[in-house]
This record gives structure tokens, C-alpha cells and sequence, in this order.
């Protein structure tokens, strides 16, 4: 098997995830199975306790693992399934490590960051690796070269190489190169920087993929390659595109597949199912160049940071570009909407609303706002998780006409508790990794829009919760003209509802954005894509001609 490292210089934010992402693309389109690995360099064992202010979203995997969010874009590119073992945090490690210093296992020997915290990396990466019947890992260390932090992670690399192999094992370094905007002028310097601080520490970069602006013209190839010791073939360019699935193509125009794939000797392993990455490219040009556009709300909490829902606005440039749209994001902050006087103003030109997950009090009463407009004046919807309880809240408030129902999440002492914890909560009180997670299936009953999107009766779909729609509560609601139109397995979750009469108002308790693909749409967000679309008067032009797109779509691979 082989390891491709992917390290980022100068800035953080530069795109790593991307760049790895497409590496990966590119070795799988020419026959290489391929799969991924995070690790973090922070001491959180897994993102889940995290703000989305600081890391962006909590990417859920199927097994139920509160991951970094590039495990959801290596996920989208590769279209593959990962598990939590795929993100590997500072906080794992050392939790690991602890745990066998007070076994005893260590047999009494001074527990240090070397040999001990650098072998735990390297077992939990072999351990991993060896799990998976593939040919190339990539692993991304998180942060940038320089970093405190980071150092165990890059020690690890070092000596990985060292016992693996130099033809097994592949350094890829992504720095910033940036232009001035005075002069016009690239300026390679703090690429060459982090390039030493990489080898100060033993790490010769093989490839070097530049995050730059623009294509790097072949002086600032030449004295990047002077500096570093990176042959100038091995120099490529990352550079601006207006989709990030754009960027497996322009590497691969520059040749860094065929590069990869000679230095790791990985040529024609297995049959692609992308040859020449034509699938993919078709994907780009429909998102590149959409037909028309619809206008969606977003309405959450954390707005200001759109990577905090990014798998929720890849799973709608995913849905759009089924039906050759682009979809124009409006977010809209919830604590906002709950000062503002007309909603119809703040929601004008809007073809669809989407009220986001969330936890927590603030800005709920303007989710639940966002939720009744919907509702009123029959504008697409979609609720997702926290998104679906409200819209079961603002139900029973304005149809069942229950004062004070809320969530207890909200309100622990509200009148009408229809939203409540889920029983297996009760006596949790440590936060970390303790909600109802991961896939499990859903039973979807039909006649409903929800079994015509999926075209199937029993889904399985990722979720992340600790409160449920209250059991007591579902005979009323469904009295009142609600439909209950997905459960657990077991009969007793509520998992979607869906309201009659309306063009479409659909939410879920699951997460069905964690499944979407480029080439693979979620069957939720592509009917609200369409119903928004229509309401717009935008034509459509599905993907397979003559199919609205929906059931179709799974087999659409
Ligand atoms: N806060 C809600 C719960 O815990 C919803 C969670 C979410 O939206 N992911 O059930």
C-alpha cells in the first residue's frame, strides 16, 4: 500500500483538504482504490464538542463518529464511505497513550513524546491503513508546518518513510504563494521558508502544489525548484477556480496524476470507473455553467461561517447541478429574523427555505418564524434535525393550537414538551460522543413525497441528536393534518414529516446532506431543489432526460 502525505505551509485555510481530496480523485479516475485520513493536530479527541465557529461543520460518518469537516469533502470527491478510525487527533493519541501508561503496559519506562506519542500515531495509521483493502492512503496532517502542535504528526511522517519506504510513501507540501497586488508580482519566499522548517525536521517535500492565485509561470516554478530541491515537474499549481470540483481537473491538466502515479509505481492497478475523469468534468460543466439559479434561505445560527453547514451547501450544489442549476445562497441569522417586523420582505426573491440543525436556545423563536412563513405561504421547505423539531413546535403551536409547546431543549418547563429528550438520554451528562450518531435505518411509509424521492422503503440515514419528537404528542399532530412519513426501525422516532397540501414541506430528524454526492444528489435536497425551481419558473433539464430525478438518481452511478 502506499501513503501520500499532504502537509500546508505559510497560511492555514489554504485549500489542504481540497488538494487532498483531489490527489486522491485523480489516482482513483486512473484505477487506484483510494482512501483518506485526517489527522488534527488539536487535543480535542474528536470535533464533536466543538463551536462550528472554530473548525466549521461536525462531519457525521456512518459509524457514528464526530469528525473534521475534510472528511466529508473526501467523502464527496472519492465517493466513498469513511469511517471515525479516519480522523486522528492529538487528543486520540494521547488519550490512547494514557490509557496503557496506567495499564501498566508500558513496563515501566518514562512515557515520552518519543518513542511513545510518535509509534501510537504511526500503529493508529498502519493499523488503519491495513483495515482497508486499497491501494493509496492519503493522510493530511491538519495545521501548518511551523506549528507547535503539529511536530509528533510530522516526526511520525518522517520515520514512516524511513520503515515503509521511500517508493511507498509520497510528500506532498501545499503552501501559499501569494501575488502582490501592487506589482502583480508572485512571491515564492514564504514557500521557500516553509520548506526548510519542513526539512529542519527531516521532511523533504517530493511534490509541491502551490496555493496560488494564478498558474504559476515557469521563473516561479524554477526558483521555487532551486530553493526547495522539488524538481520543477513535481511543481504544480492550485490555483483560484470558482468550484472546488474543479480543482482535481486543472491538477490533473498539469500532469500531477501522471507524476504520482510513476513516482509510486501505481500504474493501471484496477478498472476506473471514471476513466479520464469524463463523469466528473460533466458534473464541473453543469456547475460551471448552470442553466438558471434559485435563491435558498438558509436559516441557522451560525451564519456568519458558511463552512459551519458546508455539507449542507454541497448537498444543494450537488441537487442543482442534477437539474443544471446553481443555487444562490442567502443565509439569514435566526436571532435576526426573530427582531424583524415583515418576513415577507426579509424572504422576498427566495424560492426555497431551509431551516439548519442546531443546539440550543438563541435563535430558535426565529427558526420557528422562518418555519410558519414557510408553512403560510407555501414556500419550499426543508428541516433539517433541529430544523425538523421546530417545525413540529411551530405546529403544535399554530395548528394544534398548544401554548407553549416548545422543545425542552428550549425551555424545560414549557407547557407542552412535544419535542423531548430521547429516553437513552436521561442520564447522560458528559457531552463528548454521547448523542444518538451515525446511520441507522428509517422506514419510510408511503403514499409520500419522501418514499417517491428515495423509491424505497427502508433508507439508512446518518444522524446526530439528543431530543425527539415526543411520543405523546404524535397522535395529535398527526389529528391535526401532520403526516409522520418516515420512523425508526423500531416504530417509535418520528424521522420525517411532511405537511399535505403544501408544494413541498418535508424535514427530517436525520442528516440526509452527509450522503450527498457530485454524481449522487440526496434524494431530500433534490425534490426541494425542483419544488424551489418551480416555484421560481426556472425549466429544469435533468441529468437523465425525462426523469424529474428523483428514484432514478441511485442508480444514476
Ligand atoms: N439540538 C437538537 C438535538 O439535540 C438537534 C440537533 C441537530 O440539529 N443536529 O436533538
Amino acid at each position: 500500500m502506499k501513503y501520500v502525505f499532504v502537509t500546508g505551509g505559510v497560511l492555514s485555510s489554504v485549500g489542504k483538504g481540497i488538494v487532498t481530496s483531489s490527489i486522491g480523485k485523480i489516482l482513483q479516475s486512473a484505477g487506484s482504490s483510494v482512501s483518506s485520513v485526517k489527522m488534527d493536530p488539536y487535543v480535542n479527541v474528536d470535533a464533536g464538542t466543538m463551536n462550528p465557529y472554530q473548525h466549521g461543520e461536525v462531519f457525521v460518518t456512518q459509524d457514528g463518529g464526530e469528525t473534521d469537516l475534510d472528511l466529508g469533502h473526501y467523502e464527496r470527491f472519492l465517493d466513498i464511505e469513511l469511517s471515525k478510525h479516519a480522523n486522528i487527533t492529538t487528543g486520540l493519541v494521547y488519550k490512547r497513550v494514557i490509557e496503557k501508561e496506567r495499564k501498566g503496559d508500558y513496563l515501566g519506562q518514562t512515557v515520552q513524546i518519543i518513542p511513545h506519542v510518535v509509534d501510537e500515531i504511526k500503529d493508529l495509521l498502519l493499523d488503519y491503513g491495513r483495515s482497508l483493502d486499497i491501494d493509496v492512503l492519503t493522510v493530511e496532517i491538519g495545521g501548518t508546518v511551523g506549528d507547535i502542535e503539529s511536530l509528533p504528526f510530522l516526526e511520525a511522517i518522517r520515520q514512516f518513510r524511513m520503515e515503509q519506504g521511500y517508493d511507498n510513501t509520497l510528500f506532498v507540501h501545499v503552501p501559499l504563494v501569494p501575488e502582490l497586488k501592487s506589482t502583480g508580482e508572485t512571491k515564492t519566499k514564504p514557500a521557500q521558508h516553509s520548506v526548510q522548517e519542513l526539512r529542519r525536521i527531516g521532511v523533504q517535500p517530493d511534490v509541491i502544489v502551490a496555493r496560488s492565485a494564478r498558474l504559476l509561470d515557469e521563473a516561479s516554478r524554477a526558483k521555487l525548484a532551486l530553493f526547495t530541491s522539488v524538481p520543477k515537474e513535481a511543481i504544480f499549481t492550485s490555483y483560484d477556480v470558482s468550484s472546488i470540483y474543479q480543482v482535481p481537473l486543472i491538477l490533473d491538466e498539469q500532469g500531477l496524476g501522471a507524476y504520482v502515479e510513476r513516482r509510486l509505481s501505481l500504474a493501471n492497478r484496477r478498472r476506473s470507473l471514471d476513466p479520464g475523469l469524463k463523469r466528473w468534468r460533466e458534473f464541473v460543466e453543469r456547475v460551471v455553467e448552470p442553466d438558471g439559479e434559485v435563491t435558498i434561505a438558509l436559516v441557522g445560527k451560525y451564519t456568519a461561517l458558511p463552512d459551519a453547514y458546508l455539507s449542507i451547501s454541497e448537498a444543494l450544489v450537488h441537487a442543482a447541478a442534477w437539474i443544471r442549476l446553481r443555487v444562490h445562497i442567502k443565509w439569514l441569522r435566526a436571532e435576526t429574523l426573530e427582531e424583524t417586523a415583515s418576513l415577507a420582505e426579509a424572504f422576498r426573491d427566495i424560492h426555497g427555505i431551509m431551516v439548519l440543525p442546531g443546539f440550543g436556545r438563541r435563535g430558535t423563536e426565529g427558526k420557528v418564524k422562518a418555519i410558519h412563513y414557510a408553512r403560510t405561504s407555501s414556500t419550499a421547505f426543508l428541516g433539517i434535525c433541529f430544523g425538523m423539531q421546530l417545525s413540529v413546535v411551530e405546529f403544535a403551536r399554530n395548528v394544534l393550537g398548544l401554548k407553549g409547546a416548545n422543545s425542552t431543549e428550549n425551555d424545560e418547563e414549557c407547557a407542552h414538551p412535544v419535542v423531548d429528550l430521547l429516553p437513552e438520554q436521561g442520564n447522560v451528562t458528559s457531552k463528548g460522543g454521547t448523542m444518538r450518531l451515525g446511520g441507522y435505518p428509517v422506514i419510510l411509509s408511503r403514499p409520500s413525497k419522501i418514499f417517491d424521492l428515495y423509491g424505497e422503503d427502508v433508507i439508512n440515514e446518518r444522524h446526530r441528536h439528543r431530543y425527539e419528537v415526543n411520543p405523546k404528542y404524535i397522535r395529535s399532530l398527526i389529528d391535526a393534518g401532520m403526516n409522520i412519513t418516515g420512523v425508526s426501525e423500531s416504530g417509535g422516532r418520528v424521522e420525517v414529516i411532511e405537511l399535505p397540501g403544501h408544494p413541498y414541506f418535508i424535514a427530517t430528524q436525520f442528516h440526509p446532506e452527509f450522503k450527498s454526492r457530485p454524481l449522487r444528489p440526496s434524494p431530500p435536497y433534490l425534490g426541494f431543489v425542483i419544488a424551489a425551481a418551480r416555484a421560481a419558473g426556472v425549466p429544469t433539464r435533468p441529468v437523465l432526460p425525462g426523469k424529474g430525478g428523483v428514484k432514478e438518481t441511485r442508480w444514476s452511478q
